[in-house]
């Protein structure tokens, strides 16, 4: 079948997210072998994020374990849907204190904690929730290295440390590592391999005074070679499996 067909025929979405799957598969193997690193060091989180919750089931079947999404609004309803599933959920958009209480009822991993009353919001809403502890990454944003105007979401680099420090004191949270989105400002744009490599010596200062925060999310569609190449453990792919997204995720 040719992709052209595929894509026509909703009918056999198995067979393109099957086909998505091999192919990023394929990617993070190579990436791998090339960096001499073994396979079992990456983790592939799948971002659903604008996809149905049909397709984040049939994903499941293909074996999937590992998901994502970046709005609470979308990933609720998704996440109580597919509640019988063995799924880990990890959030990783911007977010609202409003939206606390909502996504500490299916979220395992928060990869986009960006501030202290974050922080103070999410342990909050953990211990309400009488969970289990969550998951906390603190976004970096590289664009603003070296005191660089605002960026997208996330701390300066030199801001990291102290973030870390609060999250790793919060009831209820657990700190886990470090997570960034390669930058489109700043002294590192355009350059992936340097910023995930940036990354990845915050993730070690980190790892120095929170041994136990091992985890490096970086690299998506475009760019999970230089993120394993840098170290990552987990990317983050949606369109390289879903396919392109309709409207903006
Ligand atoms: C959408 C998104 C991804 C996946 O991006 P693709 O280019 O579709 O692979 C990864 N990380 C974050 C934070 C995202 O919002």
């Amino acid at each position: 079948m040719t992709n052209q067909q595929d894509a026509e025929f909703p009918a056999d979405r198995l067979g393109q997210l099957k086909a998505g799957l091999a192919d990023v598969e394929q990617r993070i193997a190579t990436a791998c072998e090339a960096a001499g690193r073994p396979r079992s060091e990456v983790t592939l989180i799948v971002v659903t994020k604008t996809y149905p919750a049909s397709d984040t089931r049939l994903l499941a079947s293909l074996g999937v374990r590992e998901v994502a999404e970046n709005r609470d609004q979308d990933a609720a309803p998704k996440a109580a849907d597919c509640a019988d599933l063995p799924l880990t959920w990890h959030f990783v958009g911007q977010l609202q204190t409003n939206k606390v209480r909502s996504v500490v009822r299916y979220a395992h991993h928060i990869h986009s904690v960006d501030r202290d009353r974050l922080v103070t919001a999410l342990s909050e809403a953990v211990r309400r929730a009488e969970r289990p502890d969550l998951g906390c990454l603190v976004q970096v944003a590289l664009e603003r290295e070296a005191g660089e105007g605002e960026g997208r979401a996330g701390v300066a680099p030199e801001q990291v440390a102290a973030l870390a420090d609060k999250i790793a004191q919060a009831p209820g949270l657990r700190l886990d590592g470090v997570m960034t989105v390669a930058p489109l400002a700043g002294p590192l744009a355009g350059d992936p391999a340097a910023a995930f490599a940036r990354l990845t010596e915050i993730a070690t200062a980190v790892r120095a005074s929170h041994p136990a925060a091992t985890m490096v999310s970086a690299g998506m569609s475009g760019d999970l070679e230089q993120a394993i190449a840098a170290g990552a453990t987990h990317v983050r792919v949606g369109t390289a499996v879903l396919g392109a997204r309709s409207r903006l995720g």
